[in-house]
């Protein structure tokens, strides 16, 4: 992408009613728009940043064996009626009237309506185990929208709702929702810790949500900081394995981490003094086991072995798409701006041009351009007729994790350089060897 030819409306002067740094960069960054409070358009390059995190989850979903679906925004209220929470759910729910005033809600959440899906198509214990989830808008009435895309009232969120015939089935679901979103958060650069979490209107007692930490997260926490240096790395992993499952989840669950929801001080103690951590941290995820709630209500059965109808099993799990846009950037930024981890940028490499118009300048640009590009990756070339360092400035702000400069001094020398976000660390190089680095990077 050429910048003279895009659409990346930056901001010069800091937002005033951005409390937290990252709604502070995406709107200085361009990234979205506020449409009405909690409720964004999403800018083009926030947009990318949003697919790409779309695409890491929809990548680990299927590697763990679960299958997409889409369902609507838009729900009828009757489904929520026979499972008892059309009303429990309260004022977070949007409740809309169509024409012919039946009553309809924007969905927070779809648990009913994946239940009425799957009793009208699955009877028999031989179509199960089945994990079906669907990355979709919801809507929450939130009392205070803030921090923008973190706590919004239209977001995106990946919700996965696994149906099994036993208990310990429904576990293994659990263990197989655990151990793909520590591999999604981790491809994120993030490390999210699973923490024992309180169930919330969504019912059940086996659950744990995914923090990250961050000075400004919602939730206070406390942990063992030796869960912090726990990582999948590219370990292999068996998705029908169930010991496998079984002891990553028992590694990443033994050392102490909850919120301030589930905080036991005594166990807490039990912690060497140096290890006890406390701090804040933003739910990005979070996972539920809760049997035949809605099965049973809703009449979602299957034929077992013996020939008996039973309620299936059932759990849910979430992730924060859009709101986890926003908590990369908290983890992740300096003063200059924002700091992407590779697996999510929205760009790979900046191409910045400190000559525009100077004839060796703009062919050495046009030619790594299109190298680049026939590499597989995707740039974003400056090439505005602007100063260096309007251009540097723009490069650090959008956070793209490397930099190549291309100027008349070093192409006399037959060199450009390349930057790493990150460290600010610049090497001369060739072009060539510019690109087969980056193609390396990037694998
Ligand atoms: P919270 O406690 O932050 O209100 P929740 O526990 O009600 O969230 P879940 O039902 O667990 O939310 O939804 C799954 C995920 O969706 C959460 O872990 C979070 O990352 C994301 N999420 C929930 N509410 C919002 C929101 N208002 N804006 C953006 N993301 C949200
Ligand atoms: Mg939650």
């Amino acid at each position: 992408m050429r910048l003279t030819r895009y659409f990346l409306p930056v901001l010069k002067e800091t937002p005033a009613e951005a409390q937290i740094v990252s709604h502070r960069l995406m709107l200085r960054a361009g990234m979205i728009k506020q449409a009405a409070a909690g409720i964004y358009s999403w800018l083009p390059l926030g947009l990318k940043v949003l697919r790409r995190i779309e695409q890491i989850v929809h990548e680990e979903q299927q590697r763990a064996g679960h299958i997409p679906v889409l369902m609507p925004t838009l729900q009828p209220a009757e489904l929520w009626r026979e499972s008892g929470r059309y009303d429990a759910y309260g004022p977070e729910m949007l409740r809309i009237r169509d024409r012919h005033e039946r009553d309809m809600l924007y969905g927070p959440t779809n648990e009913e309506m994946i239940t009425d899906i799957f009793r009208a198509h699955v009877g028999s214990y031989k179509q199960l185990p089945l994990t079906l989830y669907h990355i979709q808008w919801k809507f929450r009435d939130e009392v205070r929208p803030r921090f923008g895309v973190m706590r919004g009232r239209e977001f995106l969120m990946k919700d996965g709702y696994n149906f099994d015939l036993t208990k310990a089935d429904a576990l293994h679901a659990y263990n197989r929702h655990m151990v793909s979103y520590l591999r999604t958060y981790e491809r994120m650069g993030l490390t999210a810790i699973p923490m024992r979490a309180a169930s919330g209107p969504i019912g059940g007692d086996d659950t744990h949500e995914f923090l990250v930490l961050a000075e400004t997260g919602e939730s206070e926490v406390f942990y063992d900081s030796a869960i912090v240096d726990l990582k999948l790395g590219d370990r292999a992993v068996d998705y029908g394995d169930r010991a496998q499952l079984e002891a990553i989840k028992a590694e990443w669950t033994t050392p102490y981490a909850r919120t301030d929801e589930t905080h036991d001080p005594a166990l807490f103690e039990a912690i060497p003094e140096a290890r006890r951590k406390v701090g804040r941290g933003i739910e990005v995820g979070q996972i539920f086991y809760f049997g035949t709630k809605y099965s049973e209500p809703m009449g979602a059965v299957v034929v077992d072995e013996a020939g008996a109808r039973v309620p299936v099993e059932m759990g849910s799990h979430g992730i924060g798409v859009s709101r986890l846009v926003g908590a990369i950037i908290e983890a992740s930024h300096d003063e200059k701006g924002i700091v992407w981890p590779e697996g999510v940028t929205p760009f790979h490499v900046g191409v910045v041009n400190l000559r525009q118009g100077d004839a060796a300048a703009d062919a050495a640009c046009e030619s790594l351009y299109a190298q680049l590009v026939a590499a597989g990756l995707e740039p974003l070339y400056d090439d505005r007729d602007e100063r260096a360092g309007a251009k540097f400035a723009t490069m650090d702000l959008i956070g793209l994790p490397w930099r190549v400069t291309v100027g008349p001094r070093g192409l006399a020398s037959g060199v450009v350089e390349l930057t790493c976000r990150r460290t600010g660390v610049s090497e001369e190089l060739t072009p060539d060897a510019a690109v087969a680095r980056l193609k390396a990077i990037y694998g």
